[in-house]
């Protein structure tokens, strides 16, 4: 079998799916499945879709457009909000677009409109992440606007929080966007099918929360295939954490000092590294570097441990364990690890478990 490569486990994939849908399902929120963590893998999304996703989510045009082509049938959401540029392929392509620009929307109305499509929109709102959405104040205004534009459908409104400000989705930002929801629909006379509360960020807001208000929408990439919320990255009890497995191989495994010795300079990262001097150890080189996966975000299986890596080779302090050359050696990964891995042809992609689904559901 090809190495590097990714294990991943189909049968878990759709365990996860089941139990979260059941979860959020029993305070009526429908979950969107987030695919950009697997940059839109056919095979993945299948899954998704025959263990009842309805929505597939993606933050790229590119990776929704590779799922379509697939064949995989879902209503489709892009996530980040549409560059000018790629307004006609969003129109063309998604079902749904996260919006927050009036410009935007007014191109993605004229495309619609040109194509003979119906576009359907969520407007974001701001509550304070400062990543993507509209002020709260200047909802009305837009709100006002976008049901003049045709061509487009104003299904929802949504937020997105934890992303770039790490900011919490807790009771008093969920009550928020309930409020504008509630009143929007009462000043315009409008129905929002979609109110959309977040990420796997949110996991902890739901357990806590005997009322969900008007929030009947998460959109959930890390819960699925990493099984844990997004705010302090713990499990989420009955979800497997360990659906994806790097595999890399031994390319050398010698006695060596544990210093670099001669006069130190710039390493091929532009770092000036330091090492402690523990002596002789033994160490062993994986065929996999900076440019395959991002090494900050691995975690071996084993009892050894990572110093670092150049753009192709990752060297292991091998501690107790011995590694002899030609040996697999596996890692753990996580949301920017596997983000990497899935978006890099040089990892080959190997789904098992696919024929045991059921019988661990
Ligand atoms: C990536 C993304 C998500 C999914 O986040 P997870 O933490 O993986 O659940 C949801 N909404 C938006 C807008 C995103 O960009």
């Amino acid at each position: 079998m090809n190495l590097p490569r990714i294990d991943i486990d189909l049968g878990k994939i759709a365990h996860n799916t089941r139990r979260l849908k059941k979860l959020y399902g029993s305070q009526d929120i429908n979950i969107i499945g987030v695919t950009k963590v697997i940059a839109g893998n056919p095979i993945i999304a299948d899954i998704l879709v025959k263990n009842g996703i309805e929505i597939l989510a993606d933050s790229r045009i590119s990776n929704i457009i590779k799922m379509r082509k697939a064949g995989i049938r879902a209503q489709y959401l892009l996530l980040r909000t549409p560059a000018l540029s790629q307004v006609e392929e969003v129109v063309i392509h998604a079902h749904i677009s996260l919006n927050s620009e009036l410009a935007v929307l007014k191109k993605l109305s004229e495309y619609a409109l040109r194509n003979h499509m119906i576009h359907k929109v969520v407007l974001m709102v701001e509550l304070g992440d400062l990543r993507e959405g509209i002020m709260p104040s200047e909802m009305n205004a837009i709100v006002k606007e976008v049901l003049n534009l045709d061509g487009l459908a104003l299904i929802g409104i949504g937020t997105n929080l934890a992303c770039f400000g790490g900011i919490s989705p807790d009771a008093d930002k969920m009550n928020e966007l309930s409020s504008i929801a509630i009143r929007l629909e009462e000043k315009f006379k409008i129905t929002l099918a979609m109110v959309s509360g977040g990420n796997s960020a949110n996991y902890n807001w739901f357990t806590s929360s005997k009322n969900t208000g008007r929030i009947n929408s998460l959109r959930l990439g890390e819960s699925i295939f990493l099984g844990r919320e997004a705010l302090c990255r713990r499990p989420i009890p009955g979800l497997f954490t360990d659906i994806f497995t790097l595999l890399a191989e031994v390319i050398e495994a010698k006695r060596k000092p544990s210093q670099p010795y001669g006069e130190v300079y710039q390493n091929a990262n532009g770092d000036i590294p330091r090492f402690k001097n523990k002596g002789l150890m033994n160490r062993a080189v994986l065929a996999i570097g900076t440019q395959d996966v991002m090494v900050s975000g691995i975690t071996p299986k084993q009892k050894i441990t990572v110093l670092g890596a150049s753009s192709d080779h990752l060297l292991i302090d091998n501690g107790k364990t011995s590694l002899k050359v030609g040996d697999t050696v596996a890692f753990d990964l996580n949301y920017s690890a596997l983000l990497r891995v899935f978006n890099t042809p040089c990892i080959a992609k190997n789904t098992i478990n696919q024929y045991e689904c059921e019988s661990i559901l």
